[in-house]
Parts: structure tokens; C-alpha cells; sequence
């Protein structure tokens, strides 16, 4: 994986700059440089933590590979697409988990809190993935044979494919939208908007959104609104790195059973005790019920009956 995102690094780097530029250029002062700035940290962060030996998951993808129920050999066409179709499909579980349990959500978090979508915040991934288990998702398809190096491969080349979404200047992309993830469905992906919440995980593929029910395509009447639900208000590094892990942690902390603090940890983003939160599920209930409210006060009075002669 490391192998083809560095190849691409100086690419990836260079063609966000040119679209900052132009960005810039096309309308001054419109382009947010700090977020930029705080992007790139983010993936010099990643590449100098690459280089500490903590991968806890690296020696159990091996272990798994040693204990494999079968080889699938990979020389044919077929084996590269039944490698391609699995990793996606557990791209697809590791993006899901990582919206909706609130321990992968607070690496995956530091993706979304770019409140400007645009090249460069393609690659702020967030530097606890490592700590979290992100690879534990993609242990089924090493499992059912494919060598750890080909499925980690594939997920940078996924990873790769992932930065041309980030563009907002993209239309929607006619029959492309059927089968593959494109910036339009990514837009939505990267909007706080309650229609769009928790839609579109999937990597170079969407079909496992639109077979597993979480596609939504995008509005013209309801126009990105990108970020966190909760705007991330600075551009202090740190604060975009763990501020979500300090979140949880105070969490933790008042938790009052092993029920709540396992439920602070794996449930939705937003989850509380006694039903009191604001998952995605809450807030929409929550706008139903306003929305409800302000129905029923504007509505005219029933007109008296007549009276029977
Ligand atoms: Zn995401
Ligand atoms: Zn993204």
C-alpha cells in the first residue's frame, strides 16, 4: 500500500497545489490555505509514523495468511477482479464502521473536518488508523487467500482513486454514478446536511451502497454543507487530530456502567445513555418532530361542521 501512494506522493501533493492556485486565483480569498496547510502535516505526520515500528496488526495479517483456507492464484484476470471485488467490499464494512462506531469515527473524523471539501483534503486520513485496527476489516479477504501484500496493493491503488472525489468542480457523471464512486456521490459522503449523513461509503465502486441501501445522490435543492455536524472551528493540528479522541475519553469518563462505556465506544457517534444523543437517527428524529410542530401550528383551523337541518 505504502508503495503506491509514494510513487504518487509528489502527483497527489503537486495537483492539489495547481487546484489551489487556480481556485485562488479564480476567486481570491475563497481558498482555505490553513486547511491545506494542516492537510499536508497530516500526511507528513502519517509518513513519519510509518517509519515506527507499532503496525499492531502487521504481524496478525501474517498469522492469518499462514493459516488460510485456501491460495488463490493470481495470474489470471479473474483472480485480480475477485481481489479487487473483495477488497472493495471490505473497504466498503471498514468505511461504514468507521461512520457509524465511535472508535474508528474518531480517526476517520479528522477526513471529514475539512469544512471546505477541495484536492488537498483528500490526504488528511487522520494518524491513529494504525492504533485503531483498520486493517482487522480486510483480515477475511487474506483469509479466504490473497497474500496480505496484493490486498494492501489494491487498497492503496482504492486509496489513489479516492483523490480525484474530492473535487467539488466535477458534475454529475450520467451512467458512471451507477457503478462507480464519483465526486458527486462523494460530495454528499463529506456533507453534515441530515439528508446526507452516513451515505455513499464506498471506495472505487458505489454498487455495495446502492445494494446495501446507504446511496444518496446529490440534490440540486440541497447543496453540500461540508464538515462535521459540529464544525471543527480552528486549524491548531493538534486539536484536528485528537480533538475527537479527547471527546470520548471525557466520555469515558462519566460513564457510569460497563454498559455506557462500551456503548460511548462502539455505538454511533453522538450516542448516550438513556436515549438522550444525537446520532444521525436522533437529529433527524429531532427535525421530524420540529418540522411536526411547525406543521400543526400553521395549519388552518377545521372548518365547523354543518349543522345537520
Ligand atoms: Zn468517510
Ligand atoms: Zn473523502
Amino acid at each position: 500500500m505504502s508503495d503506491v501512494l509514494a510513487f504518487a506522493f509528489p502527483f497527489v501533493i503537486g495537483l492539489s497545489l495547481i487546484e489551489a492556485l487556480v481556485l485562488h486565483w479564480r476567486q481570491p480569498g475563497s481558498y482555505d490555505w490553513k486547511a491545506a496547510g494542516v492537510s499536508l502535516l497530516d500526511v507528513l505526520g502519517r509518513k513519519l509514523l510509518l517509519a515506527l515500528p507499532f503496525a499492531i496488526s502487521a504481524p496478525l495479517l501474517l498469522w492469518v495468511w499462514q493459516h488460510r483456507v485456501m491460495t488463490v492464484p493470481l495470474h489470471t484476470g479473474w483472480a485480480l477482479f475477485l481481489l479487487f471485488l473483495a477488497q472493495e467490499l471490505a473497504y466498503y464494512a471498514y468505511h461504514r464502521a468507521s461512520h457509524r462506531v465511535r472508535w474508528f469515527w474518531a480517526t476517520h473524523s479528522v477526513h471529514h473536518s475539512p469544512n471546505q471539501l477541495n484536492l488537498a483534503a483528500a490526504y488528511r486520513l487522520g494518524w491513529t488508523g494504525k492504533l485503531t485496527g483498520t486493517l482487522l476489516f480486510f483480515i477475511p479477504v487474506i483469509w479466504l487467500g490473497f497474500p496480505p501484500k496484493a490486498v494492501l496493493g489494491v487498497l492503496g491503488i482504492n486509496l489513489l482513486y479516492q483523490f480525484w472525489l474530492h473535487a467539488t468542480w466535477i458534475p454529475r457523471l450520467g451512467w458512471l454514478e451507477y457503478v462507480f464512486n464519483t465526486p458527486s456521490a462523494h460530495r454528499v459522503h463529506h456533507a453534515s446536511n441530515l439528508d446526507y449523513l452516513d451515505a455513499n461509503y464506498g471506495g472505487v465502486l458505489i454498487v455495495f451502497d446502492r445494494l446495501f441501501g446507504t446511496y444518496v445522490a446529490e440534490r440540486k435543492d440541497e447543496p453540500p454543507v461540508y464538515g462535521l455536524v459540529h464544525p471543527v472551528t480552528t486549524h491548531h493540528p493538534a486539536t484536528i487530530e485528537f480533538g475527537r479522541w479527547h471527546e470520548l475519553w471525557q466520555d469515558l469518563r462519566q460513564a457510569r456502567s460497563m454498559r455506557e462505556v462500551a456503548g460511548y465506544l462502539f455505538m454511533p457517534p453522538g450516542w448516550g445513555p438513556h436515549g438522550k444523543g444525537q446520532t444521525t437517527e436522533d437529529l433527524r428524529r429531532q427535525r421530524d418532530a420540529e418540522n411536526a410542530s411547525r406543521m400543526a401550528s400553521t395549519a388552518p383551523a377545521e372548518p365547523p361542521l354543518p349543522l345537520a337541518g
